[in-house]
């Protein structure tokens, strides 16, 4: 059992984001070769069982070497696995993880696999696969676990209240499920990621946050180890109604002087303005092919939906509305709907930041 100090961590900075647990990944279970041919992979649910053999003789395909580039050598929760099967070229690629369909693209060097391995899931070995006509192609991946920490808030009774609007913030969560799920077939997006808010120091993905009345930080408050968030926030909002409510914090909060700029990291189109009860005013990106980007609390828009953004094109300031004590940036980094650690979205490798076909933005 843990005991915190309730006074040393009043008041610091709290906000919320929203994952989705309803990603498309979660609901196909079987993924068949694009030639019909006979892999008999039915991966079992939670994965971990290969169910075919490694890399079948690869006689059909030029090029196609069976080579399959992971990245990082080893992948954490929380973390992005980045995976390129190299030479393999079906124009509709078809991957899987854990058994369930992934979505995954054509690129100039074959196909490219973007694993999210969000900190609401367990670590473990998991079966990534990747379909071609000379077969399947299937890879045993282990992710390491992390921990991510807890934190007590204590929130003023106008804040607290706002954690307390169950129905609007359900209403609010299934606006923000619907933007962060959606998969649009294009990337937009090209070289190095830059950060959205310059030169700021951020922290807190993954951390279980429980919210109390500023009233509780007189006392010593105990999260015993049975005490776990509900999800992240918004998935399940039961946990703005339960006695302590608590959510996982599903990207980082960047320091950063009220009315700084944030500017988008790379290209992409504004998938949605909105002024929602938790995360306040809140921007997303779709940057394509599944990748989304997230901002919240900020004080001021300066975009509107469907907007084409280039890399740097300022969206908005840094305020501090919603459920934020103090002006920040929320920056949120979303892979098919789930979410990672920005900072391991941004470490991508070469293979994945630099493609020779982007589509253009209009500035
Ligand atoms: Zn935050």
């Amino acid at each position: 059992m843990s005991v915190i100090a309730a006074g040393a961590l009043a008041f610091s900075t709290a906000c919320e984001v929203v994952s989705n647990k309803s990603a498309k990944q979660d609901t196909t279970t079987l993924v068949t070769t694009a030639t019909g041919a006979s892999s008999s992979d039915t991966a079992a649910a939670g994965g971990g069982v290969p169910a075919t053999p490694p890399d079948s003789l690869a006689t059909s395909a030029a090029r196609d070497t069976g080579v399959v580039t992971l990245y990082p050598e080893r992948p954490v929760r929380g973390g992005v696995l980045f995976a390129l099967a190299e030479g393999v070229a079906s124009d509709i690629p078809r991957c899987s993880w854990k058994g369930a369909q992934l979505p995954c693209a054509r690129v100039s060097k074959g196909v490219l696999a973007i694993v999210p391995l969000p900190a609401d899931e367990a670590a473990g070995t998991f079966t990534l696969s990747f379909d071609r006509p000379a077969g399947r192609i299937t890879r045993q991946v282990t992710v390491a676990d992390h921990d991510f920490g807890r934190e007590l808030v204590f929130l003023d009774s106008a804040h607290y209240a706002l954690v307390k609007r169950t129905s609007d913030v359900a209403r609010d969560a299934r606006a923000l499920r619907g933007v962060l799920a959606t998969e649009s077939d294009v990337r937009r997006w090209n070289g190095k990621w830059s950060a959205p808010v310059q030169g700021s120091r951020s922290a807190g993905y993954g951390v279980e946050r429980f919210y109390y009345r500023a009233a509780d930080s007189s006392r010593a408050i105990s999260l015993g180890p049975d005490m776990k968030t509900r999800g992240t926030f918004g998935l399940d909002t039961s946990a703005a109604a339960a006695n302590v409510p608590s959510w996982r914090h599903a990207g980082v909060d960047i320091a950063a002087a009220r009315k700084s700029s944030v500017n988008a990291p790379a290209a992409g189109i504004v998938a949605d303005v909105g002024e929602y009860i938790l995360t306040g005013r809140t921007v997303i990106i779709d940057h394509g092919q599944g990748v989304m980007t997230a901002y919240f609390h900020l004080d001021t828009v300066l975009v509107r939906r469907g907007d084409q953004l280039s890399a740097g094109k300022r969206i908005g300031r840094v305020g501090a509305t919603g459920l934020a004590t103090g002006p920040h940036l929320h920056y949120g980094v979303y892979i098919h709907g789930k979410d990672v650690d920005p900072a391991a979205w941004a470490a991508m490798p070469a293979f994945v930041r630099d493609e020779a076909k982007p589509k253009s933005a209009a500035p």
